[in-house]
């Protein structure tokens, strides 16, 4: 079981988040339901800021992507940090949050000329410019409206992390930024200090997500600060920002075992330090990104348990009424989560069942034996670490309605996101008259 922010096991022997009994939110709201702790999200924001603030001028990027929505974004702004937006649709969402486009960074290996603009016309911080073909690109809309854009190079600085490979993004076969070992990232700070609209600040690197081992960022902080250094030496031109990604690891399951993210700050804050001395260039203002971290442990799904089915002497599936449409990750690169039953939290496991979902897929299985109680049919099964990369991935697969997430603290629920109904899914379809 993993307990994290506010989460514990009441009188009743019933899981608790945000001072409330997750069975009252499930009968309020419903299930599938995402349910978010407030404090524990915020308090996750702040264990990054301070772990960066403490050593040096810093600043820690929310990441977009894991989960955005008008109200995290409002968190996020309140805790001081900044946001990494990757599409128009996140920069929308973050416009429309009111959040200061000077804490936001534009990402992303294909921004359309339409997203291009709309960055400019909002007036984003930084935009991480991933390839020449976005340089020139991004160049040329600056001449046009006669602006000068700050901007940051992204880098591959070739850098194996140890995770997954399909969410493995620093090694050198990557769709991502300009390859250091080619000579490609020289010719990309070149060219892009020869752009008259572009004003280039900073150097930027994502090595790969649900990172545990410190040394991968260590390695890829200097890598990057040697880069730096042989700009300064062949160009003359020193950076003001160096942006080391996100990627840092979560506990989803046993045997992951994350780092504090002081860790993290130390690594990265004490390279740079000590690179930025041995080769005579300035400190750069550091950036990290998190994403997963911030969001992952401050979520749950709640499900009820409906069918059963019995292989037997191989396998029991039980099944819950969501899937792969809410939590694609099982099933997409073999996530594993650890859950339990929300009702019975404090009792003991007494078998091991497979928990499918409900989408026409044999690949649709949330989590193949898990250790639970008696699983009866009405249970309510949590699953935990589920605040990143869910909602933001869900689907209409086998049209099953989007869950509603809810923001918990101190013993009251707010939606956040309201459950889909029939008529959303059929919102933009339309009826070709002559059928
Ligand atoms: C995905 C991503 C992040 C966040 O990664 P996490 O593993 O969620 O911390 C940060 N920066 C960039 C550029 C990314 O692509």
């Amino acid at each position: 079981m993993q307990l994290t922010g506010t989460m514990k096991i009441n009188a009743e022997g019933h899981l608790e988040i945000g001072g409330m009994d997750t069975l009252d939110i499930a009968k309020e709201f419903g299930t599938p339901l995402w349910v978010l702790d407030e404090q524990g999200f915020r308090q996750n924001c702040r264990k990054f800021r301070e772990a960066f603030d403490r050593l040096g001028e810093s600043m820690v990027l929310y990441a977009s992507k894991t989960l955005s929505t008008l109200s995290v974004y409002r968190m996020v702004e309140e805790e001081g940090l900044g946001l990494d937006v990757v599409s128009g649709g996140e920069l929308y969402t973050a416009m429309k949050a009111g959040f200061p486009m000077e804490r936001v960074y534009f990402h992303g290996n294909n921004k359309s000329r339409e997203e291009i603009e709309m960055a400019l016309e909002m007036g984003v911080s930084r935009i991480v410019v991933d390839n020449f073909f976005e340089l020139q690109l991004l160049n040329s809309i600056c001449l046009e409206e006669k602006k000068q854009q700050d901007i940051m190079l992204r880098i591959t600085p070739g850098v194996e992390a140890h995770t997954h490979e399909y969410i493995q993004t620093g090694q050198i076969d990557s769709k991502f930024g300009f390859t250091l070992s080619d000579g490609q990232a020289m010719e990309g700070v070149k060219a892009a200090i020869k752009s008259e609209g572009l004003n280039l600040i900073g150097l930027h690197c994502h090595i790969g997500s649900q990172i545990f081992e410190m040394e991968s960022f260590r390695h890829a902080t200097a890598i990057m600060m040697g880069f730096l250094g042989e700009v300064k030496e062949i160009l003359a031109h020193e950076f003001d920002e160096l942006d080391l990604g996100g990627g840092f690891g979560i506990h989803y399951y046993h045997g992951d075992e994350p780092c504090d993210p002081s860790e993290w700050a130390k690594a990265v804050m004490l390279t740079v330090k000590e690179k930025a001395e041995k080769l005579g260039i300035k400190i750069p203002r550091v950036i990290v990104e998190p994403g997963r971290a911030i969001a992952g442990p401050a979520g749950i799904t709640l499900y009820t348990i409906g069918s059963f089915k019995e292989v037997k002497g191989i396998r029991k599936y039980v099944a819950v009424d969501g899937g792969m449409t809410d939590n694609p990750r099982p099933a997409l690169y073999n996530a594993r989560y650890l859950a339990i039953l929300a009702n019975k939290a404090d009792q003991s496991p007494v078998e091991t069942v497979s928990i499918a979902g409900k989408c026409c897929e044999s690949g649709d299985m949330l989590i193949w034996d898990a250790q639970l109680p008696r699983v009866e049919s009405g249970d309510i099964l949590a699953v935990f670490a589920t605040g990143a990369y869910t909602y933001s991935m869900a689907s209409n697969y086998n049209r099953l309605l989007k869950p509603a997430m809810v923001l918990v603290n101190e013993g009251s629920a707010d939606l956040i996101i309201k459950r889909e109904d029939y008529e959303d899914l059929i919102r933009n379809d339309r009826m070709v008259a002559r059928l």
